[in-house]
């Protein structure tokens, strides 16, 4: 009679608990526990956290310690009411004081469970590492770092342990060093053409393995540069042309005039976000020698053209153009600039048929608008080789090349790659670059290229188009 009540009982009492409660005694799994970064070196100040999780009854207890020799330390201890799913800890070990050598970090979670007599599913999780708290030794080789803004500069140092990341940070923008080899780095950064010169103060970094940071000293002389306005006059053809060609890529009912605006602003957005990926598509070492060469043609929108779009004596939009278009006859000839590999070959919405080559060290050089494109992914191309034809894909209305060259996926003015003398003083001096012709010969060539180039931009050059005077507004 009483095992019956009993029993009548127990049973009364699951069910009051309902399904919730039947989880909480049947819950079997383990919380899951994460250690981030799981790295084999550690640094003091190397931030890191443990994400632990538990689906079924919620995290009730986390115990972190770390153990060196034959002491150990308590990082954290922490109960958590009403069992979250989820929780997240972060801590460094600077408080510590561990000396340098071998550390294991100790992680145990328990979740709300009353498996195993009430005290719920334990994880535990032990990672060993090493500490090491010694910062590397940065130092600056190169010296008289004048840049211009919107152009390009190179800082070339050692540090004296393998980097895991190093590089220049300017402002919310940060650029790679690439290894030399010999403990030497080399790093191409940009004074972007939008910074204001007095907030510009690139800082080098090293960091190693362990995390450690060295910031090193390191002085830039900032020139000013004022960039030219211009105003674009929307006409309907052009947005008509944009409006067929960009239907995919902006779709949805709308006038030709807002579909042209959003490409200008969202499909221009997006390009320019996908380059920062490309730009770390590169060779470590450079790829090229001696200028660039400049494709023959006259030169039309600059680098860094503040543009105001005007249609029916609105402004509709504003941007800035992050090349130089030059115009030649209509399908011409487009020379690869330099030496390199191809990064990108295809359709790239504003910039349409695009080709970019990758010359090393984050340098690329940017060919688009093009009707034709004679490389693919991959090539290696020559100086000069021709790789494709001038024509008006994307935002382009008349038949012009735009060129651009990136640092690490930043435009910077391409008028210094241009210039044998800009490239002997500021990176020929520096930085070991491939001889791939004798230097002299190859100054000498690229000097009279460039100059018979610009020479092809007089006017009395046939003209790509009847309308060559509207040609400014070619895009
Ligand atoms: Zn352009």
């Amino acid at each position: 009679m009483k095992r019956i009540s009993l029993l009548f009982l127990i049973l009364l009492a699951v069910a009051a608990l309902g399904g919730g409660g039947w989880l909480l005694f049947h819950d079997r799994t383990d919380p899951i526990v994460v250690l981030e970064p799981l790295t084999a070196f550690v640094s003091p100040g190397l931030p890191m956290q443990v994400r632990a999780s538990d689906a079924d009854s919620g995290i009730r207890h986390m115990a972190v310690s770390v153990t060196t020799g034959n002491q150990t330390y308590t990082i954290l201890d922490k109960r958590y009411d009403g069992a979250p799913t989820t929780v997240e800890e972060r801590f460094t070990l600077e408080p510590y004081k561990i000396p340098d050598g071998d550390v294991v970090i100790d992680i145990a979670v328990s979740d709300g469970s009353y498996a195993r007599f009430g005290r719920g599913n334990v994880q535990v999780v032990a990672s060993k590492h090493v500490m090491d708290t010694i910062k590397p030794t940065v130092s600056v080789q190169s010296t008289q770092h004048h840049v211009r803004q919107g152009g390009p500069g190179l800082v070339v140092y050692t540090v004296s342990e393998p980097a895991a990341k190093t590089g220049v940070q300017v402002g919310e923008r940060f650029f790679p060093g690439y290894a030399q080899g010999g403990g030497k780095y080399a790093c191409f950064f940009a004074f972007p053409h939008d910074m204001d010169p007095k907030a510009f103060a690139p800082v080098l970094f090293a960091d190693d393995a362990a995390g450690n940071r060295a910031v090193a000293a390191f002085t830039v002389t900032a020139i000013p540069r004022t960039f030219r306005r211009d105003t674009i006059n929307v006409t309907d053809n052009l947005i008509n042309k944009i409006d067929s060609e960009f239907a995919s890529l902006v779709p949805g009912q709308m006038g030709a005039l807002e579909r042209y605006v959003r490409v200008n602003r969202e499909v221009r957005l997006a390009n320019d976000t996908l380059l920062l990926e490309v730009g770390l598509r590169t060779s470590p070492l450079p790829l090229w020698s001696g200028a660039f060469r400049r494709m023959p043609g006259a030169p039309m929108a600059r680098f860094a053209d503040h543009r105001t779009y005007i249609y029916n004596g609105q402004e509709v939009d504003q941007q800035t153009h992050m090349g130089q278009d030059i115009a030649s006859t209509a399908n011409a000839d487009v020379p690869a600039g330099n030496h390199g590999t191809v990064v990108f070959a295809g359709y790239l919405g504003i910039y349409g048929n695009m080709v970019m080559l990758d010359h090393g060290l984050g340098l690329q050089s940017m060919y688009a608008h093009l009707s034709e494109m004679h490389v693919q992914e991959g090539d290696e191309v020559a100086k000069g080789q021709v790789i494709g034809k001038t024509g008006f894909t994307g935002m382009a209305l008349g038949d012009h090349l735009h060129f651009a060259i990136y640092v690490s996926g930043v435009p910077v003015s391409p008028i210094e790659w241009w210039d044998s003398s800009w490239i002997k003083n500021n990176i020929k001096d520096r930085l070991a670059l491939p001889e791939k012709v004798d230097p002299a010969r190859e100054e000498a060539e690229d000097a009279a290229a460039n100059a018979a180039a610009e020479q092809a931009a007089s006017p009395a050059k046939k003209p790509a188009k009847p309308q060559k005077p509207a040609a400014k507004n070619k895009q």
